[in-house]
């Protein structure tokens, strides 16, 4: 099966009646972009940044990475790629992706999943979350980058946050420093930003669905506690309804938008977001080949109105399983 699936690598992703679909991987670490190019990613949909904050409790490294590290390390990231483009997302840390508590002095609370993570982090930091910022736009100068946003929920965050942008910009250009453009993006993965999607449109050039958070805060399961696994349902139809509303107002709007989350590497889904009119997906590279197995076996013409039918049910698993 490997090795027929690895003939699929250099073959683009087209579907049978000739829709072109990107498909691109989510990395940790700036080297996992070999990985990327060697699965035929067309690009990166998700740096989680975050790792190259995270476990550096050795005597050595217990700070966080500076602006001239971070730096280095997108610029690897952007070169890894060849000139395909890279989606940075800015720190998500704390609830299952707690950074070494000792160097920031946050505690743990009750809900951390609810609590301090991901852009509210960045945003009780500013000095932290700018340094990343330039540490961004000066890596833009190398390739094309795309700067994601996650968590968001309240507009006053996306306006603190794209002022922050602009902060960073300008302590670039006072002190001279080179820096390029990046394409402006928000995940959804908080249901608030997925029922207010004419707002962040408003202020993005892109939206980018972040299934592993939106089903967890659309259902209220932790996704990291066992004993509710078993309701933990991608295919829950509140979750499809924001994930294909989402996609829906998007198109409308000519704005980019792909899913980072599970969803888009588990090949069950494959046909459900085709249908639902996505046409970029990014997940672990391990998964680029199978999804490009349905890509090239799928007629969009047909999954159209059956994606409909499947957010019609009250049991859309049952029609997605064949
Ligand atoms: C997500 O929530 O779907 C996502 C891609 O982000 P992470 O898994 O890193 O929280
Ligand atoms: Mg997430």
């Amino acid at each position: 099966e490997r090795g027929r699936l690895s003939r699929l690598r250099h073959k683009p992703a087209v579907t049978l009646d000739g829709e072109r679909v990107d498909l691109l991987a989510n990395i940790e670490m700036p080297e996992d972009t070999i990985g990327a190019v060697k699965a035929g990613a067309v690009g990166v949909g998700l740096f989680r940044s975050e790792f190259l904050f995270m476990g550096r409790e050795t005597p050595r490294q217990t700070r966080l990475p500076d602006e001239e590290e971070q730096y280095q390390a997108y610029k690897r990231a952007v070169e890894g790629m060849q000139g395909m483009p890279v989606t940075i997302r800015t720190i998500d840390v704390g609830a299952d992706k707690p950074l070494d508590g000792k160097s920031t002095g946050k505690q743990e609370h009750l809900n951390p999943a609810l609590g301090l993570r991901a852009i509210r982090w960045s945003l009780a930091d500013p000095a932290m979350f700018l340094t990343q910022l330039r540490a961004i736009l000066r890596a833009a100068a190398h390739g094309e980058i795309h700067l994601l946003i996650p968590m968001l929920a309240h507009v006053s965050e996306i306006r603190q946050a794209l002022s922050l942008l602009d902060f960073a910009r300008v302590e670039l250009d006072n002190r001279g420093a080179v820096h390029g453009n990046v394409k402006l993006g928000a995940m959804i993965e908080v249901p608030a930003a997925a029922l207010t999607l004419k707002t962040f449109l408003k202020y993005f050039d892109f939206l980018s669905i972040g299934t592993n958070d939106l089903i967890q805060y659309t259902l209220a399961i932790d996704r990291a506690d066992e004993a509710v696994a078993h309701l933990y349902d991608p295919a829950h139809p509140a979750v499809l309804r924001l994930v294909a509303d989402t996609i829906a107002e998007c198109r409308r709007q000519g704005k980019g938008v792909s899913v980072c989350g599970e969803m888009a590497g588990d090949p069950q889904f494959t046909r459900l977001l085709l249908g639902l009119g996505l046409r970029s997906f990014s997940m672990h590279p391990s998964q680029i080949l199978t999804v490009k197995q349905e890509v090239l076996r799928a007629d969009t013409t047909k999954l159209v109105p059956w994606a409909q039918e499947v957010l019609a049910a009250d049991s859309p698993a049952a029609l997605l399983a064949r």
